[in-house]
């Protein structure tokens, strides 16, 4: 298994003043920093929400309440490499490096540690465990960014996988249509497809993420017959605002891309301050139902410490008085809904 290479520009050039420069060097010595040159395009200034998403920041060092690990991946996971969470489903980490080392990652304890991929012996054993479980119809390939492999490594999980009869499903979870468009490529598209159904889930955060590139990648993708979906953060100072926000949607559904989730930032320690409370996650939904296409509008899902699971929230919950559901709309109106099921005669 072995990685594509990928050229990063150098962090501290673009630092303008000395502190900043000593400040950076304290936080990547406790998590690494990486950044694509094509990601680093796309910073049009210091501070801005491509800055932010990417540069270390030393505010990470300041925060040391939370775990490195509060979804018990470590504990849910069977065999190295594996997190087993729902009877169906599994994710497969094959990876642990990415273009851009994103300073909001959930798995910070995770990703840039050492260069290696998952070795052939934890990937077999890890098909052995997927093998054994029947129940498994979903894998989930995950890291870091499995597109990070190259062709040759991709196409053999791939192929691995195809071969267990009741894997119905693969997902891949990959940020590189953002973060390296240009790794998207049709020798890469044409492989994909041979082991369909492949479904990818991608990971723009903001408007400004969407390129000419990253439509390229995207429409690649998309043209060979994959069901492309998003994952957004949920992140303060970068998207935490309703007219952000619907603009990413909006303009995902532009490029074929679905939203998928809306994650409420884990409680993952050196990633505070970019948390948000949650009602600013509830506004944004309430605000987006009813004046976006539905289809724009994805489910805000908190995953839940201890690996309890995802579970999406709603602005308004359902209220009940006997037969009677309230409902309320996109207006914010009080509907009233009967909740009875006439017996049919026989
Ligand atoms: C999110 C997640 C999945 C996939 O969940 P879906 O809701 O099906 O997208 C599977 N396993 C783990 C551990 C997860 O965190
Ligand atoms: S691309 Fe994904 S896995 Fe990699 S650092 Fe960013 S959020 Fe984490």
């Amino acid at each position: 298994m072995r990685y594509i290479t990928c050229k990063s520009i150098s962090i501290p050039d673009l630092m303008t003043n000395r502190h900043d420069k000593e400040n950076l060097s304290s936080v990547i010595e406790v998590y690494p920093a990486r950044v694509s040159i094509s990601y680093a395009k796309l910073i049009r200034q210091p501070g801005d929400a491509i800055w932010k998403q990417c540069i270390p920041d030393i505010s990470e060092l300041h925060d040391d309440i939370q775990s490195s690990d509060p979804l018990a991946e470590t504990s849910l996971s069977p065999v190295p490499g594996l997190i087993h969470r729902y009877p169906d489903r599994a994710v497969l980490l094959v990876s642990n490096c990415c273009p851009v080392y994103c300073r909001f990652c959930m798995r910070k304890r995770h990703v840039g540690a050492g260069d290696a991929p998952l070795s052939r012996a934890a990937l077999d054993s890890a098909l052995a465990y997927i093998g054994a479980n029947p129940a498994i119809r979903d894998v989930v390939l995950s890291g870091g960014d499995p597109l990070m492999l190259d062709d040759t490594s991709l196409h053999h999980v791939l192929s691995k996988l195809r071969a267990i009869n009741h894997v119905a499903v693969i997902r891949i979870g990959t940020r590189v249509p953002v973060t390296l468009p240009e790794r998207v490529s049709t020798e890469l598209c044409g492989m994909l497809k041979q082991f369909h159904p492949v479904f990818i889930n991608t990971h723009f955060n903001h408007p400004n993420e969407i390129t000419p590139e990253s439509t390229r990648a995207c429409a690649l993708l998309a043209d060979s017959g994959i069901p492309l979906g998003n994952q957004t953060v949920l992140l303060r100072g970068v998207n935490d605002n309703i007219e952000t926000m619907r603009c990413l949607m909006t303009r995902l559904l532009e490029i074929r891309v679905r939203p998928y989730y809306l994650h409420q930032m884990d409680l993952v320690r050196g990633t505070a301050h970019f948390r948000t409370p949650v009602s600013t996650g509830l506004e944004i939904i309430r605000a987006l139902r009813g004046f976006s296409s539905g289809m724009a509008v994805p489910n805000y899902v908190i995953d839940l410490p201890g690996g309890k699971g995802k579970v999406p929230l709603l602005p308004d919950a359902v209220e009940r008085d006997g037969d009677t559901l309230y409902l309320t709309n996109y207006l914010g109106e009080r509907i009233a809904y009967r909740d009875v099921v006439t017996t049919l005669p026989e």
